[in-house]
């Protein structure tokens, strides 16, 4: 008997437990074995005369048993395990030995009756495999046939004997054989009561568990197990092996399909959603399915627990809503807007060329209102601002109270920024000149607005915010209603933090680019120069476009290495074409902090000597603002480049001051008309009167002129028209990076206009 069953049966005080020991008086074997083996009772008085001749025969059968016993490996296995528990296999084999020999003894049948029973049950508990019990019967019975004639027994008698002997034998292994029936019953029994008793307390304790719990037969599509609940609430009718599913909402039941399909494939799986279980109202529900594989690694069953989690998911909806909600004025606050604006970030780099707009936005005196009013007076004031600005915002983009007076306007991805964002700025600034009203006072307030764009203005998060602060400061400095960010006076703290690390290893890693863009002469259609724009390839961020690096570069002291890294670079690539039969210079932008450096001139000399090109293929350009720093200096600087042969041109032109006495006094050679100008050329005379005055100074004065942003066919001809010299811009090409610029270079000594 192994450990777990003796456990089981001692511990188990069920009690139906010991009751097939006690059997019933008219349970008599012998008497049935007697009869149909056809022991007589003379049979039996004949063996009672031969009986102690027998036993003293069977003195030498302890031998054949001991080695039957021991033998037999796993006969003395059980043996050995019996010695291992504390038992004595000695004494165990003799009363073994003892109780096979016993059918020759002179003993009443009940007793011995009992006897065979008795051993029966303990050659189970021990064990003994009938085979064994047989095997020894048989033995016994072969030395009887070999003993008998031996024997002083007269040969009638002899004969009779050795008829019943086998039969004594027969009927002594069928009473033994019952008590190993009675007792594997027994066994039996009470493991079948120990296991209801479980499935009792089991039953008992899944029926009050608070939800749904059933099991399915995968192969006949079957309920075969519900819990109380469940046959409750469907009144026992199991039909579907989806209890529910008609219940479930409609737009939740393909994933609840799903889900069961997953399940019969052997995948536990997990699923939320909307039921009116039994049309009650609907609630949120997680369904829970347990797939039980059998051994052929197919499902078998799916066990499935329905739980009500409305309550959690409510919970859980507060929460989400009170951590993304502003309590005063119910608009989400500065966490869900940062989330909104991360996406529209995400879905504006998946759609190039489109935009986002970040505004800021804050309200005029709010400190005054609070002070003067009272705090409960502002409170509302905020709630009139919220309420007034979400009424003209779209759904699709974003409003938020960003804290304190501060409110941010997020525009989704939009495609023409400027129109969208004016249109945006009109409508709120339009919305606050009416004015509140506050009891039977008229309260007048307006906003101040900031605006930044991605991706020029910023990439990130962080830095779109902090720019459309910065440029709403300015706005709030210089009166006005709305500025948008403008590198060069918005520079923050935070963008300088952001890239001062990074921007000192750029350069040693490799991650600035210079990209090409050509300047074409307008009569011939020929590139007669190229200018050198910078891009820096960040790991992290992608391109950054020289608005970003330049003003940060320059707060950071980092412009100078850039700028003689710019130098060397262009001039490297000027050397490349004229080896590739393009002998055209190259324009290089020089900022001011760079200008201010005392060893420029040395540089640019290092630098073309570096390249082996001569000076006339160098153009400097300097904005006029740059250039009316310290006119001076400009003049000295001037003069030793012009010694180089290096050509000096005025950027951005018409944009800076409007003295233009330097003019005469500085050796220039190109005016390049600033873009703003020329963009709409084509579509405003104001635009045309200062392109053509601006051309026209050029000229007088000997200059050459460069039309710069050229974006479409119509500004080209008026340019043409015009008389302008050379024309930079979109229309004729953007800037390259230096590979397709050799290849423009290659294929296109002339460019259609
Ligand atoms: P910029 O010197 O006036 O250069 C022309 C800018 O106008 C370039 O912008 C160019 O891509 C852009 N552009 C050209 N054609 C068109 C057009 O048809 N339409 C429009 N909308 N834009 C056009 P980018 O490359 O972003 O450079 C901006 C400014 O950054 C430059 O203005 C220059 O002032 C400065 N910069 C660029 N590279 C360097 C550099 O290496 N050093 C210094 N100090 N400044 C640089
Ligand atoms: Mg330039
Ligand atoms: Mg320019």
């Amino acid at each position: 008997m192994t450990d777990s069953k003796q456990g089981r049966g001692k511990t188990d005080g069920n009690p139906a437990a010991g009751k097939l020991c006690q059997r019933s008086p008219t349970d008599c074997h012998f008497r049935e074995y007697n009869y149909i083996l056809r022991l007589s009772k003379a049979e039996r008085t004949l063996l009672d005369s031969y009986r102690a001749v027998l036993v003293a025969g069977t003195s030498g059968f302890a031998e054949v048993f001991y080695n039957y016993l021991f033998d037999n490996p796993a006969i003395a296995e059980v043996l050995y395990a019996y010695e291992r528990d504390g038992g004595d296999v000695g004494l165990l084999a003799r009363s073994e030995l003892q109780h096979l020999l016993q059918c020759l003894e002179a003993c009443n049948d009940g007793v011995r009756e009992e006897q065979l029973l008795e051993a029966g049950r303990l050659h189970v508990a021990r064990g003994f495999r009938q085979s064994w019990i047989i095997g020894a019967y048989d033995l016994l019975l072969e030395y009887l046939n070999t003993l008998l004639p031996t024997l002083d027994i007269p040969g009638p008698h002899a004969v009779e004997l050795d008829s019943l002997l086998p039969r004594i034998l027969l009927r002594d292994l069928g009473v033994t054989l019952e008590g190993y029936w009675e007792q594997t019953q027994e066994e039996t029994q009470e493991e079948l009561a120990y296991i209801a008793a479980r499935l009792g307390e089991a039953e008992d304790m899944l029926s009050g568990v608070p939800h749904y719990m059933w099991s399915v037969d995968i192969l006949k599509n079957t309920v075969i197990y519900a819990n109380f609940p469940l046959q409750s609430l469907y009144g026992g009718k199991l039909e579907s092996p989806f209890p529910g599913i008609e219940d479930t909402c409609v737009d939740d039941r393909q994933q609840l399909l799903t889900a069961w399909q997953n399940a019969v494939s052997g995948n536990t799986c997990q699923v939320e959603v909307r039921m009116s279980l039994a049309d009650s109202e609907t609630h949120w529900y997680r369904i829970s399915l347990y797939p039980s594989i059998n051994r052929q690694g197919r499902t078998r069953t799916v066990h499935c627990l329905l739980e009500d989690i409305n309550h959690q998911i409510n919970e859980r909806i507060q929460l989400q809503q009170l951590a993304t909600t502003d309590r005063l004025t119910g608009l989400p606050n500065r966490a869900l807007w940062t989330d909104h604006l991360n996406m529209a970030l995400a879905a504006s780099r998946r759609a190039p060329g489109s935009s986002v707009v970040v505004i800021s936005l804050d309200i005029n005196q709010f400190k005054m209102y609070n002070d003067t009013l009272g705090h409960d007076v502002g409170d509302v004031l905020l709630r009139d601002v919220a309420e007034r600005l979400n009424s003209i915002v779209r759904e699709s983009d974003s409003l938020s109270r960003l804290g304190g007076d501060q409110f941010g306007i997020l525009l989704q991805p939009v495609n023409n920024v400027r129109e969208a964002t004016e249109r945006v700025i009109t409508k709120v600034l339009d919305a606050f000149d009416i004015p509140f009203s506050h009891k039977d006072k008229q309260l007048c307030v307006s906003l101040t607005l900031g605006i930044a764009c991605f991706p020029d203005d910023g990439v990130s998060e962080e830095i779109l915010l902090t720019n459309a602060e910065s440029a709403m400061q300015r706005a709030k400095r210089n009166g006005l209603p709305y500025q948008y960010f403008d590198p060069v006076n918005d520079v923050s703290s935070v963008q300088q933090l952001h890239y001062s690390g990074q921007m000192r290893v750029a350069l040693e890693n490799d991650e600035f680019e210079l990209h090409y863009q050509p300047q074409v002469n307008l009569q011939t259609s020929q590139i007669t120069g190229a200018e050198a724009l910078l891009r820096w390839n960040h790991p992290g961020e992608g391109t950054v476009m020289p608005q970003r690096i330049i003003p940060v570069a320059e707060q950071l002291g980092m412009m100078t290495p850039i700028t003689d890294w710019v130098l060397v670079t262009s001039l490297r690539q000027c050397r490349q074409w004229i080896c590739n039969g393009s002998c055209i210079p190259v324009s290089v932008n020089v900022s001011a902090r760079s200008f201010q450096n005392p060893r420029l001139p040395d540089k640019i000399k290092w630098a073309l000597d570096e390249a082996g090109v001569s000076g006339d293929q160098l153009e400097i350009e300097i904005t006029e603002a740059t250039l009316m720093q310290d006119i001076d200096r400009a003049t000295e600087i001037f003069a030793r480049l012009s010694d180089l042969g290096v050509t000096i041109a005025i950027d951005d032109f018409g944009t800076g001051y409007s003295s233009l006495s330097y003019l005469k006094r500085l050796p220039i050679h190109t005016l390049k008309i600033d873009q703003s100008f020329v963009m709409d050329v084509a579509f405003d005379h104001q635009d045309i009167a200062i392109v053509r005055s601006i051309i026209e100074l050029g000229h007088n004065l000997g200059y050459k002129v460069v039309a710069e942003g050229v974006e479409n066919r119509m500004a080209w001809d008026l340019l043409v028209n015009l008389g302008c010299d050379t024309a930079q811009g979109f229309h004729i090409s953007k800037p390259l990076p230096d590979e397709r610029f050799c290849t423009l270079l290659a294929e296109t000594g002339r460019l259609p206009g």
